[in-house]
């Protein structure tokens, strides 16, 4: 059997979000114009991969009394706070004017810097605002007939009026998985990444296939390397524009890794030792992955168990 950590289970950045997400109540017609209606409800702001802080406090996102939507088709209703509604603003879809004057109000953040700033809780708000927007950005047309769809059910699926199908918000599943031989750990290099960067094996889900499947698929194809018994660590919301990273931790027998698929310029295996020290700093030998992923809380985990 592989040797896998036993520590805690880690509670990655980006995920942990507690509002109530209203799913019942949003599709409800009246209590939808109630909420639009309601000089309670607030606004928060998002662009593909940043989001909108509040100046004052980094640790949560802005509430801005403005510009709540006008209409049930233009809202995307994310969860209601205090009974208070909290709505989504696209900063990508506001005229000039709206977007300055509230950019003004907060402080535009790239999603993966603010992710360790903000509190788990709103960590979690912030990526769910922006796989949201993500979605509707690129759902304008149905994918069954071609013709234009209309926001419903308060922001959470989309309608087609010519063929009458309905669209809902999708999450692609990714695997990331760390592969360890003993006391080493297998990474990989991308085409691109900084010099002496390096990380745990990473893919998408394809078709037909199991979690476990793509996590003993992906390490075959992008390093020629065996593994068995991926076991679930932990799952990161990563709306880049709409992955959920499932981490897993696999054994080996070992052998010598080589890159297959092209998606990799180098996978090597490297030592806890090594691992430890660029974790604490000491980058000559390796530099790993930022704090925000749920890459780095994997190798955190095994490099201290
Ligand atoms: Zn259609």
């Amino acid at each position: 059997m592989p040797s896998l950590s036993s520590a805690a289970t880690p509670e990655p950045v980006l995920s942990g979000m507690v509002l109530d997400r209203a799913s019942a109540e949003r599709k409800d017609p009246g209590w939808l114009a109630a909420r639009l209606a309601d000089p309670a409800s607030r606004v928060l702001a998002a662009s593909d991969d940043a989001v909108l802080l509040d100046r004052d406090d980094a640790t949560r996102l802005l509430r801005a009394d403005q510009p709540v939507p006008a209409r049930p088709d233009s809202a995307v209703l994310l969860a209601v706070e205090d009974g208070a509604a909290l709505f989504a603003a696209d900063l990508a879809s506001l005229d000039p004017k709206a977007r300055a004057a509230l950019e003004r109000r907060g402080r535009l953040v790239e999603l993966r810097r603010a992710g360790p700033l903000l509190t788990r809780a709103e960590g979690g708000l912030a990526a769910y605002l922006v796989a949201l927007l993500n979605w509707h950005r690129v759902h304008r047309f149905c994918a069954n007939c071609g013709a234009a769809t209309a926001i419903a059910e308060g922001g959470h699926s989309r309608h087609c009026d010519r063929c009458g199908r309905n669209h809902f918000p999708r999450t692609d599943p990714a695997v990331i998985m760390l592969v360890a031989h003993g006391d080493r750990v297998l990474l990989g290099r991308r085409p691109g990444w900084a010099d002496g960067r390096w990380s745990v094996l990473a893919g998408f889900v394809s078709p037909g296939e199991s979690l476990e499947e793509a996590v003993i698929r992906e390490v075959r194809e992008e390093a020629g390397i065996a593994c068995f018994a991926p076991r679930f660590v932990a799952s990161q919301p990563w709306p880049f524009p709409s992955s959920l990273m499932v981490g897993f931790e696999a054994g080996s027998h070992g052998g010598e890794p080589r890159t297959l698929d092209g998606e990799l310029e180098d996978v090597r295996w490297f030592t806890r030792e090594q691992v430890a020290a660029a974790l604490a700093g000491e980058e000559r030998v390796l530099k790993l992955p930022p704090g925000v992923s749920i890459a780095r809380m994997l190798l955190e985990r095994w490099a201290s168990d």
